[in-house]
């Protein structure tokens, strides 16, 4: 019998309309857990490097993680990965929600879809019968609605519906995929299931996930919920009210943002307002948010509650969470931030990912002051600033006009524009937009995070080690006290010594070792969440979480039956990241690539920063290229992976 995971993949080919209930092997569960990390090796066995993203032969995989659908806290991740449209890399964007442990309920592991479907369909998966169905009805249906519409169809009331809107539909490089209470939106993976012809996947499932050691995994299981329950009652001090608490920032729960609005970017990531925040702007956002706010909501088993039901006089219903709610307000530079949750309201139906459209259509009016861009491009669009991004937006998910080169994302678009567009494209890494954030001082932790980092968006990297140093003695030794998530004790020690100024302060403090090591540490958290399908706001993201490297093994031991420890865990994780960045590396990434927007920091440190590199790959075992070594690559089972190199003349 297999234990946690069912065993067992669904594999659909849309070419050919074939369906296949397929047994997996537990050897890889062993090797790789699940989710990513299993992920990632069948992107590597199946998928040839030169495949383009659009292509029949590129899979899109959602995936459950290993503890998807058990009793864990928050075990709700559904994993979706495939090549991504807009970085040519490997893209895996994450939903809550309650899609995947449904998809566990119905007897399977992960949904594998390959090919290419010639008329709209979607996928009905219901226990143990699958079907492909037309859903020629449901072209240009929004990605809320959409989920509704079958429900009803299928008269299913609890089936769980992945789906996508208009942008899926034409191949916007920003596309998302929407489901009831989360989304997959970052790196176009609602482009690529819109190319494969799905416009949705409809799941019900009614059987058991088993566990190896029931009565020891529920026990483990009250304990992060007791922990959870102690969080919440005791929030963490001296740190920024989204910091304090669990889940991903609690954005909908707290009305205060002076500081997102006056430490953020607006408009194309360029312009801080510092004064913006006022008495009478609090009030009135605080009365906004309180009135669309219907109720907050939480993913599958979980009782953070980190997204709000959202209902905007004379528009429909939908979810939103964290801090997308400010993105387009702050993107359009509107006073009246209540145009966040209109906007929203629609770009959630097209589907499309709510930190890089706003960052789209605010270059693109960038563009059009600096004349490069015309009147022409924009014929019939209005002049106030709400009224521009409501027509661009619309013109964007239609590809229609301008729209349809925006539509690629401000990289691909900049080089279609040419005439210096480029120089506008000022806030991507690996070709992606990032959050519109520039700073001071040169952190050189999160430089080594958003320069490395594969999941490509900062917030799903960083985590558990604080922000920024705390300012008295008093409040670190407060921090370290309980601080029981540390792997190693070296860590407190860093926080103690951690000043906002002078010699122990940044660039040069964290060390170039220390920083390192915090990042493989916030990395080796995020690698484990995503192969377990845990929320990283459990575990990974917030500060103190109820998951950590010292309980995840007595967990996953208890559910699956494998004998796991903490080493056994740690190995399990350099595996999966070193797959995932082998993946890259064959499809061509290097380290001229891993580099965070020149403007992201006013001081730069050139020399320092290209140490820190370094160092980071040497502690990976990656040569100082960022390509994993020959000898790296033996030494966690992944010899295969080394011929394939060799013989590419990669190693
Ligand atoms: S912490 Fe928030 S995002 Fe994560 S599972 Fe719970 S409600 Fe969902």
């Amino acid at each position: 019998m297999r234990y946690a995971e069912t065993g067992y993949n669904l594999e659909i080919d849309l070419t050919k309309g074939n369906i296949e209930r397929v047994e997996t092997d537990p050897k890889l569960t062993e090797l790789h857990l699940g989710g990513l990390g299993t992920n990632a090796k069948m992107l590597w066995d199946r998928v040839p490097p030169e495949t383009e993203p659009f292509s029949s032969d590129n899979l899109l995989i959602f995936s459950s993680g290993l503890l998807g659908g058990t009793p864990a806290p928050g075990a709700n991740r559904t994993i979706v990965t495939t090549y991504s449209p807009q970085t040519l890399l490997m893209g895996y964007s994450m939903m809550g929600g309650f899609w995947a442990p449904e998809l566990k309920y119905a007897g399977y592991d992960k949904v594998i879809f390959r090919g290419k479907s010639s008329n709209l369909v979607y996928v009905w998966i219901n226990n143990d019968k699958v079907e492909i169905r037309d859903a020629s009805h449901l072209h240009g249906k929004g990605a809320v609605e959409t989920q509704e519409l079958i429900r009803r169809e299928l008269k299913e009331p609890n089936a769980q519906v992945a789906a996508i809107g208009l942008a899926g539909e034409n191949r916007v490089y920003t596309a998302s995929i929407e489901q009831g209470r989360s989304s997959a939106s970052r790196l176009g993976i609602g482009a690529v299931m819109g190319g494969k012809g799905i416009k949705a996947i409809a799941v019900r499932g009614t059987k058991d996930v088993n566990l190896a050691r029931p009565a020891e995994f529920m026990e483990l299981c009250n304990d992060v919920l007791k922990y959870i329950k102690f969080r919440n009652e005791n929030p963490v001090p001296n740190v920024m009210t989204i910091l304090q608490g669990l889940g991903s920032p609690q954005e909908m729960l707290h009305t205060d943002e002076k500081w997102h609005t006056e430490n953020f970017m607006w408009g194309n990531a360029r312009t801080r307002r510092k004064d913006f925040w006022n008495k009478e702007i609090e009030k009135k956002w605080k009365e906004t948010q309180e009135t669309v706010r219907t109720r907050l909501i939480s993913c599958y088993n979980c009782p953070i509650k980190c997204g709000a039901i959202i209902s905007v006089p004379g528009l429909s219903t939908y979810m939103m969470k964290c801090f997308s709610k400010l993105t387009y307000a702050m993107a359009a530079f509107v006073d009246d931030l209540d145009f966040g949750f209109r906007i929203a309201q629609r770009a959630s139906e097209y589907g499309v990912d709510g930190f890089s459209t706003p960052q789209v259509m605010a270059f693109a009016f960038e563009l059009k002051e600096a004349g490069i861009l015309t009147e022409a491009d924009f014929a019939g669009c209005p002049s106030d600033n709400e009224g521009r991004f409501f027509w661009l937006l619309d013109r964007i998910v239609r590809r229609e006009g301008i729209g349809d080169i925006l539509a690629n994302g401000t990289y691909w678009a900049a080089k279609q524009i040419g005439k210096g567009a480029e120089e506008y494209a000022h806030n991507n890494i690996k070709k992606h937009e990032q959050l519109p954030l520039k700073l001071g001082m040169l952190n050189p932790v999160y430089f080594l995070m958003y320069a490395t980092g594969e999941k490509i968006n900062i917030t799903q990297i960083e985590g558990q080690f604080p922000q920024s140093p705390f300012m008295t003695m008093e409040e670190r030794e407060g921090f370290i006290k309980d601080w029981i998530q540390v792997p190693d004790e070296k860590f407190k020690q860093i926080v103690l010594d951690w000043e906002p100024r002078g010699e122990r302060s940044n660039p040069y403090y964290p060390t170039v070792d220390m920083s390192v090591d915090i990042v493989d540490w916030q990395e080796k958290m995020h690698y484990i969440d995503d192969a377990l399908g845990v929320c990283a706001g459990l575990s990974s993201f917030p500060l103190k979480p109820p998951y950590h490297i010292h309980n995840y093994p007595k967990l996953i031991s208890a559910a699956t039956g494998m004998d796991m420890d903490e080493a056994g865990l740690t190995q399990a994780y350099k595996r999966n990241r070193t797959l995932v960045r082998a993946v890259n590396v064959r499809r061509g990434l290097r380290r001229v690539d891993e580099k965070p927007p020149e403007d992201h920091w006013k001081k730069r440190f050139p020399e320092l920063e290209e140490k820190l590199l370094d160092a980071y790959y040497k502690f990976k075992g990656w040569n100082n290229d960022g390509v994993p070594t020959k000898e790296t690559l033996k030494e966690l089972d992944l010899g295969y992976v080394a011929e394939d190199l060799e013989q590419r003349g990669i190693i």
